[in-house]
């Protein structure tokens, strides 16, 4: 079972209190305080070891513990207000302690969002676990849900960078501009405020753009035709891996946090590509300069 499974059979119910607007299924929850405010709120968890190498530095995880709530606050189209902090430490000296806050705090004030509460533990690994509240214009959230047939599908700025980053770290090989994108992500709140009123359907890329692209179509209960030349990639990623390598970053590789969203083609936003259309039917269709190729979470290969 899979982690989606398990939070469909044990978690997900369908009974919800009516200011619950939208609840278990989209990258946050939207909640209504009072008719007209509503508030968007998400929570991400980062464990040594899993989500991020043992020896990255200290400052990183802070920035980057923020950034990937940052980043489904974006996906919502919400404005980041207030967070609290759940720090498991294993027996981190005092400097680390000083350098995770100083990259937490460093995002905090890049993003106008601050710190409220939180709390301390020890345990075996460093767990850092962010909950983020964010504001947002009533009826406004962007939603995975929208998506309608005849829509273009767009990605932001470029993909494939940060799995590429975090795979050159691993190999304990340096590159200066694959590594940022992985060690400090930059969340698209700007962009996803942007989308408000022009977007049909959005969510942020964490998990890989095939994976996520597949959550917005199903929660649409749509289908898509995907042209793979046509996803973004940075030069960097391209001058430093074979074009297959690059392709399969891209396609599955996590962490890049941009945005990726449905609406008219000729919506007006810029650093968006359009990679392909929504379709009938609940199919994920991938084509390669034209010849169709099957896609999935572990990569892609050729029709045999
Ligand atoms: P994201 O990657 O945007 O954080 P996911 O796709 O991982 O979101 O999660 C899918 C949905 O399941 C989200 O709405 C999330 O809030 C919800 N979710 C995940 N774990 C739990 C849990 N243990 N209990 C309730 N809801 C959960
Ligand atoms: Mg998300």
């Amino acid at each position: 079972m899979d982690e989606f499974e398990l939070i469909r059979r044990y978690f997900a119910r369908d009974a919800q209190a009516s200011d619950v607007i939208v609840g278990i299924g989209d990258d946050g929850a939207v909640l209504e305080l009072a008719p007209g405010i509503q508030q968007v709120q998400v929570i991400d968890t980062m464990v040594e070891g899993v989500h991020f190498p043992s020896d990255m530095a200290a400052a990183d995880v802070g920035y980057r513990v923020v950034a990937v709530n940052l980043s489904d606050i974006a996906a919502m189209g919400a404005k980041p207000r207030w967070m609290t902090l759940a720090l498991t430490l294993a027996d981190q000296d005092e400097s680390w302690v000083d350098q995770f806050a100083a990259g937490l705090f460093d995002a905090a004030r890049e993003y106008d969002v601050e710190l409220v509460g939180g709390d301390t533990t020890s345990g075996k690994v460093i767990v850092a676990t962010v909950h983020m509240t964010g504001v947002v214009e009533e009826g406004a959230a962007l939603l995975r849900s929208g998506a309608n047939v005849g829509d273009t599908v767009f990605v932001t700025g470029t993909v494939g960078d940060a799995a590429a980053g975090l795979a050159l770290l691993r190999d304990g090989e340096r590159e200066e501009y694959l590594q940022r994108r992985f060690l400090r992500p930059r969340a698209r709140v700007a962009k996803g405020r942007e989308l408000i009123g022009q977007a049909s359907a959005a969510i942020d890329l964490s998990d890989g753009l095939v994976g996520d692209l597949r959550k917005l179509l199903d929660a649409s209960g749509v289908g898509a035709d995907i042209d793979i030349e046509c996803i973004p990639t940075s030069e960097t990623l391209r001058q430093r891996f074979t074009a297959e390598e690059a392709l399969e970053f891209a396609l599955t590789g996590g962490d890049d946090y941009e945005l990726l969203f449905t609406g008219p083609a000729d919506i007006d936003i810029d650093d968006a590509t359009p990679i392909g259309m929504v379709t009938a039917g609940t199919d994920l269709r991938c084509r390669l300069n034209g010849e169709l190729v099957e896609v999935n979470d572990a990569g892609y290969r050729h029709f045999a």
